[in-house]
């Protein structure tokens, strides 16, 4: 059996106590002021790398002593994090430059290399004196090379350290699969025994949702004056009732992509922005989420395994026919769900002509034609982290 080594994230809850959660806040106010400097200085014309950041940190720290205060790991991480953001960006069509993070609609996010934190007496401990305890839910394969401390929505800390670990490879297998994204079938693939059907995780709790939102805007004082008790209870309300659908998306996407990447070799996956969908209804975006993932997780899983993973522009996909690879004169409409062939007359599913259409593209691309352009994009759920593989566009 061949054992492969891979890097991966391992995510514990901590548990900090009042005084390690107001040094986190603390650290994350000053981080975040720097991160908005960065923003600023983009703003004003000045193209900020992160060698130039990273100057005008040292100079920032030398000034304020509320700065010096802060760990220098932690502020320069997110001044890293910063450049990388900005730099995918450029990369990417249609990508906004990183945004200002304001108190009210961001969450706290610190990151620290190897030299801002040790594990000591199964505590975690950061650069600048803050101790937390950890719950350690699962052994961390090695020692880890880094951590990310969070809060999430509901107000729950977690650190999420990078690890090397030692896995089985991936069976050899030489099946193909082809994955097209829908709002009816959340993954119809061009093998109809390794569907996705659309669960309705954050459907179901719609109306519920609903319900606490009014609850929500019914308590919300006027501006400038502090929320009250009720207005937050409802606010938490509605973020564990996301925080569960989100749960649900993650926990149906893993077992689905672990399927499909453990008995195929090539996956070729529909290049689907979810902004297209999220534009309308409730269910609209719903699928929208269990879509983003659903794709998240095939895409990682799949690079993880080593398989091959193309994506390809959804462009004419549903009117190309999977048989012969005539394109059709017109679109077909929303509402026409069977597609058929005028040359062959093949006749399919419209999905899942479009799932074999895409398999098919890649597979022509494979055998040496020239009629597809190749775009090398790195894409990844955080859009931009370090040390990751490339995924190929078609
Ligand atoms: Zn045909």
């Amino acid at each position: 059996m061949f054992v492969v080594d891979e890097v991966v994230r391992f995510t514990y809850r901590l548990r900090p106590g009042a005084a390690a959660q107001a040094a986190l806040s603390a650290e994350w106010g000053r981080c975040r002021w720097l991160w908005n400097e960065a923003v600023h200085q983009q703003k004003t014309g000045r193209n900020p790398t992160f060698c130039k950041l990273s100057r005008l940190l040292t100079e920032a720290r030398a000034r304020f002593a509320w700065l010096r205060e802060g760990s220098q790991v932690a502020q320069q991480q997110t001044l890293r994090t910063y450049a990388l953001a900005l730099q995918h960006s450029y990369k990417v069509k249609g990508r906004g430059r990183p945004a200002v993070k304001r108190l009210r609609n961001s969450l706290p996010s610190l990151e620290y290399t190897v030299r801002g934190f040790t594990i000591r007496e199964r505590r975690l401990r950061l650069a600048g004196g803050i101790t937390i305890p950890v719950v350690w839910s699962r052994e961390m394969p090695s020692e880890p090379t880094s951590v990310r401390v969070y809060q999430d929505s509901l107000g729950h800390w977690y650190a999420s350290f990078v690890v090397r670990r030692a896995v089985e490879a991936a069976p050899t297998v030489d099946k193909t699969i082809g994955v097209d994204w829908g709002v009816t079938v959340t993954a119809t693939t061009s093998d109809p025994a390794y569907d996705l059907p659309y669960l309705g995780h954050r459907k179901r709790c719609a109306a519920e949702l609903a319900r606490v939102q009014r609850r929500m805007s019914r308590r919300r004082r006027p501006r400038g004056n502090p929320p009250s008790k009720g207005y937050l209870r409802a606010k938490r309300q509605a973020a564990e009732l996301h925080k569960k659908a989100a749960r649900q998306n993650t926990h149906d996407a893993r077992q689905w992509a672990k399927r499909v990447v453990d008995d195929h070799s090539l996956i070729a996956v529909e290049d689907f922005t979810p902004k297209f969908l999220a534009r309308s209804t409730m269910a609209r975006k719903a699928a929208d989420a269990a879509i983003g993932a659903a794709r998240r997780e095939l895409i990682d899983r799949g690079m993880r395994a080593g398989r091959k993973v193309v994506l390809v522009p959804p462009a004419y996909t549903t009117m190309t026919c999977s048989q012969c690879g005539t394109r059709a004169k017109e679109r077909l409409g929303l509402g026409v769900r069977i597609f058929r062939c005028g040359d062959c007359g093949h006749t399919a599913c419209r999905d899942r002509n479009a799932a074999r259409a895409i398999l098919a593209t890649v597979e022509r691309d494979r055998a040496g034609a020239d009629d597809v352009r190749h775009v090398i994009t790195s894409l990844r759920a955080g859009g931009y982290a370090r040390s990751e593989p490339e995924i190929p566009r078609l």
